[in-house]
């Protein structure tokens, strides 16, 4: 992964011609672009941990195990939002004290003790790729920061092929998961598209939902178990497919981003790899026609593993990015579905799906672009590095809501993004796509893009507060899927009322009492630390 930017370098490219075309044609001139600089450029002003600090933490882990280089703390200083790699443009930046890397649970409780011992707040950290500002070195009320990584604390601990479940280490990435659960004739089918970087922690810990979760549903959905270091001691929760002990105590955790303890390991539901995979790609008149098709598809439950559609603008950008503008300035919305699972199942359920998609009047259009998309699926967050060189801001950011307030949702979200971006003087398109379903309602995921000047980062944040309060005052979750972190805790009252946000505060105070993990995620940088065992 790069420090500044999205990745695998080898698989860095710069602007298609057809984006750069549509670019100009959109945003017009384009001013030169703040480069990212060599780390060697970068002045960190958060200082290493101290000897005595360092030496602690090396006698549970072992020296090899303790970094406090400066590539290793740049490469923990934050997740992979526009605008965390904004901010890995500037001259002066913020950076984790150590980087730390425990190789057993043990290690990891002993690790929290030192901390509390010599307060230090506690960052778990699994793929990086968080984009709401849960890995900011943020050390709250204690005198320095640990960026916890969990990448030891990997691979494939049992598998009940009976069962249909399978224990991994938090530490996990999703491709490695999936290549020792394929080994065995199984697949775990969350697809985000942070995918390649990605860990089974840090799904748990954000809620995550991947592209195929039409199919096999959210991560949260997946998880049947997990265990939980947390300051006060260990967890270990779930321990039948349904049960009436309490409440469950499975969910406080999933979402908890690191705030209430460590994940490190999850149990999750399986499935044996399908046996086909059948691609199709549908055309509606407009968004309002593709949705409706959507709705009746998921309320019917026909079982596509995928199932998604784009709005005018984005099917028009896709088209453009696959060198196709004639057909991108035409306009209409494109759909992509899969079905996938034993081959005469599969196709059963495809030819459901296409009955209820040609009713709704959607049109079958050519497979390949479904495949296409398959294709090029986790190569977005490359060409959004490619937009930054190129001085183009793009960001993403997404929310839920009924299928009954999609719409209203969806013109309240553009509107605050377009008004925004206008007032700031910049011209923009904002691009949008129904990204999961539910019986009741959808997943809207909007991506823009605007011609934000040399220094876009006080803009954007100005303007992604109107779309925050806008999604809100639409009656909207303030994350479906991206979480809270710190870039939304300011939201997250309005949305869970001032008793469950008192409640989540009482659950950490008794789990973490000195407030050391991650004090500026979920509960936000506001919250004091308290006394173990006084809630409110
Ligand atoms: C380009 C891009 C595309 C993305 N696409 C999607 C998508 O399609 N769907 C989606 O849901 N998300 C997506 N995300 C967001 C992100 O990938 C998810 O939030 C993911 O779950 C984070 O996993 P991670 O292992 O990288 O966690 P990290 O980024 O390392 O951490 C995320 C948070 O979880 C905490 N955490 C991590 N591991 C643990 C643990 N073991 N125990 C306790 N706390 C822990 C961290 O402290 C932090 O607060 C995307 C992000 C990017 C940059």
């Amino acid at each position: 992964m790069r420090w500044s930017g999205w990745g695998d370098p080898g698989a860095a490219h710069g602007l298609p011609g057809g984006v750069k075309l549509l670019l100009a044609a959109v945003l017009g001139r384009i001013p030169a672009a703040r480069p990212a600089p060599d780390l060697a450029e970068v002045t960190v002003t958060t200082p290493p941990l101290d000897d005595a600090d360092v030496a602690a933490l090396a006698s549970v882990v072992g020296a090899a195990h303790v970094d406090v280089g400066r590539e290793a703390r740049m490469l923990h200083a934050g997740g992979k939002s526009t605008p965390d790699l904004l901010r890995r443009r500037q001259a002066e930046q913020v950076a984790p004290g150590v980087v730390v890397l425990p190789g057993s649970e043990d290690e990891v409780a002993a690790v929290l003790a030192v901390a509390g011992e010599r307060s230090l707040a506690v960052v778990p950290f699994g793929g990086g790729t968080a984009v709401t500002g849960g890995l900011e070195p943020d050390a709250g009320a204690h005198r320095g920061v640990v960026s916890l990584d969990l990448r030891r604390l990997a691979g494939l601990v049992t598998l009940d092929t009976t069962a249909q479940e399978a224990t991994l280490w938090a530490g996990t990435t999703a491709p490695a998961a999936e290549s020792a659960l394929g080994e065995q004739g199984f697949e775990l089918g969350h697809f985000p598209q942070s995918f390649e970087f990605a860990t089974l922690g840090g799904f748990a810990a954000m809620r995550s939902s991947g592209q195929s979760s039409a199919g096999y549903g959210r991560f949260d959905a997946m998880v049947t178990g997990l265990r939980v270091v947390t300051p006060t001691g260990l967890l270990d929760l779930g321990r039948a497919p349904g049960s009436a002990a309490g409440p469950d105590l499975v969910r406080w955790f999933l979402g908890s981003e690191g705030a209430f303890g460590v994940i490190t390991q999850v149990r999750v539901r399986v499935h044996p790899t399908p046996e086909v995979r059948l691609f199709d790609a549908w055309t509606f008149g407009d968004f309002v026609a593709g949705a409706d098709a959507l709705r009746r598809v998921a309320q019917l439950g026909t079982g596509p593993t995928v199932l998604r559609l784009s709005d005018e603008d984005e099917t028009a950008v896709s088209l453009a990015q696959v060198g196709n503008l004639g057909k991108a300035l035409a306009r209409g919305c494109s759909a992509v579905v899969l079905h996938e699972g034993p081959d005469g199942l599969a196709q059963a359920r495809r030819e459901a799906t296409t009955r209820v998609l040609r009713e709704a009047g959607g049109r079958p259009a050519a497979e390949k672009l479904a495949v296409s998309w398959d294709h090029g699926r986790f190569k977005a967050p490359y060409l959004r590095d490619a937009l930054l060189d190129n001085g183009v801001f793009c960001e993403t950011l997404e929310t839920a809501t009924t299928w009954s307030n999609l719409h209203a949702l969806k013109t309240a979200v553009t509107g605050a993004l377009a008004d925004g971006l206008a007032k700031e003087g910049a011209k923009s398109r904002v691009l949008c796509h129904v990204s999961h379903v539910y019986p009741t309602g959808a997943s809207l995921y909007f991506t823009v893009i605007a011609g934000l000047g040399v220094d876009p980062l006080v803009p954007w944040e100005r303007v992604k507060h109107r779309v925050n309060d806008a999604i809100t005052a639409a009656g909207a979750t303030i994350s479906h899927h991206h979480g809270v972190g710190a870039d939304h805790a300011p939201w997250l009252e309005q949305e869970i009322g001032e008793v469950g946000l008192r409640m989540l505060r009482a659950v950490k105070a008794e789990l973490d009492p000195a407030g050391i993990m991650n004090p500026g995620a979920l509960l936000g940088p506001t919250t004091p630390p308290r006394p173990a065992g006084q809630g409110g």
